[in-house]
């Protein structure tokens, strides 16, 4: 199969280029550049009406959508939530845990594992898996998270690393990313393992010191969840460390070249200047967006449990954000489509740049990049196609159009 995608501008790694066409041929990516003069007879055309083309989202830290959260641990709400992220762009995902006990999280990796396995099965032409997203592997969240930062999780599920239960979930072989708040006891071996395992390590939910995240990016830490939500800060030091204060995560990541970290840019988190401001000191290479989206992607405004539905961790979605029963702020209930029209619309960096932070750099940091990620000859095909609002209109995986917007 040959396609020929045309008429339209295509989001490159450099920038936006118009006058070039993208030619795909067994679902990889083989030609990028002026129209050839002459074509395989076979080639199916693809005008994009003059709107974009652009690699197909990377979502490295994403909870569920369309009335499912992965921690239902069932193969259906894996299926479906990442279903509802394909129809915004996301042709590659992580699903991520929360704080859960040991078995919640066991049946979540199960029975992602048994979805990746079914999809990626060399028979597996059938209709239950062809329209799923790139299921790469698990973002490892809860459970090991700082119980003064747990934000909307359950406190409940909330516990320090301990080898032996690590192991156990390291062994389903499925982990990509590993969080760990670096003050925990046992935080060190926990980071080892991840880091012999392969792991984008990460610190989030921490209310950690300087001293305590160098001593785990000697470990191999290389990233920090939702920056600004549920980290340290010089204040919250304070209570932990007294006088003189103490340089906190945030300092951390914004002087550590290496350090990378990622931003909920859904309007609600952030305002536009702290977004800017993440950009301008990380720079598109170090910073990424994820969705950190509930289970409300796609679903009415009310109520809905965060993480497994049977543990009733209620938040509430106003169809615009995530809130707890206090006010405070529970997640996002959108998808990557709307964080990046958010920035594109709410601060001046550059589209191309938007995008890499919404697909190139996640798949970089989750070692994923030589496959997916942008449109580069030898990758996937896999695109989204976007309308001069940037709102999405086809989703393709592999060359082959899996989402049609309905007008
Ligand atoms: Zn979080
Ligand atoms: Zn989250």
């Amino acid at each position: 199969m040959i396609s020929l995608f045309h008429n339209g501008q295509i989001i490159l790694e450099s920038g936006v280029a118009s006058n070039v066409c993208v030619i795909c041929r067994e679902g990889h990516i083989d030609y990028i550049g002026p129209m050839p003069s002459e074509l395989p007879p076979q080639t199916e055309l693809i005008s994009l009406q003059g709107g974009y083309l652009a690699p197909g989202f990377v979502d490295i830290h994403v909870h569920g959508g369309r009335g499912h959260d992965f921690m239902d641990g069932t193969e259906l709400a894996i299926r479906e939530a990442s279903r509802a992220h394909l129809q915004h762009g996301v042709t590659s995902l992580f699903p991520t845990c929360t704080t859960a006990t040991h078995l919640q999280i066991m049946q979540m990796l199960r029975a992602t594992k048994r979805v990746i396995e079914q999809r990626d099965a060399p028979d597996s032409n059938s209709k239950s898996h062809s329209d799923l997203p790139r299921i790469h592997g698990v973002h490892l969240y809860g459970p090991y998270f700082a119980e003064d930062k747990v934000g909307c999780h359950t406190k409940s599920g909330c516990r320090i690393p301990t080898v032996e239960e690590a192991v156990e979930y390291f062994a389903t072989g499925i982990i990509k990313i590993a969080t760990c708040a670096a003050e925990l006891e046992g935080a060190a071996d926990f980071y080892r393992m991840a880091s012999r395992n392969g792991c984008l390590i990460t610190c989030g939910h921490s209310n950690s010191s300087w001293g305590e995240m160098d001593a785990a990016f000697q470990l191999g830490m290389r990233h920090v969840d939702h920056f600004w939500c549920a980290m340290s800060s010089v204040v919250s030091l304070r209570p932990r460390f007294g006088f003189p204060m103490q340089a906190s995560m945030a300092e951390y990541v914004l002087s550590n070249p290496e350090m990378s970290t990622e931003v909920i840019a859904d309007g609600c988190h952030l305002s536009p200047e702290l977004i800017r401001f993440a950009w301008q000191m990380k720079g598109c290479h170090r910073l990424c967006l994820v969705s950190d989206c509930n289970r409300a992607l796609d679903m009415p405004s009310g109520r809905y449990a965060f993480g497994d539905q049977k543990d009733e961790n209620w938040i509430y979605s106003d169809g615009t954000v995530g809130r707890t029963q206090e006010g405070g702020l529970a997640s996002s209930v959108m998808a990557l489509d709307s964080m990046v029209r958010n920035v594109a619309t709410s601060t001046d960096i550059p589209l191309h740049e938007i995008i890499r932070m919404a697909s190139l750099t996640p798949a970089e940091r989750t070692g994923i990049a030589t496959q997916v990620g942008s449109i580069s000859v030898g990758k996937k095909a896999d695109f989204v196609t976007l309308s001069n609002q940037l709102e999405v209109e086809h989703v393709y995986l592999s060359g082959r159009i899996v989402h049609k917007l309905d007008k």
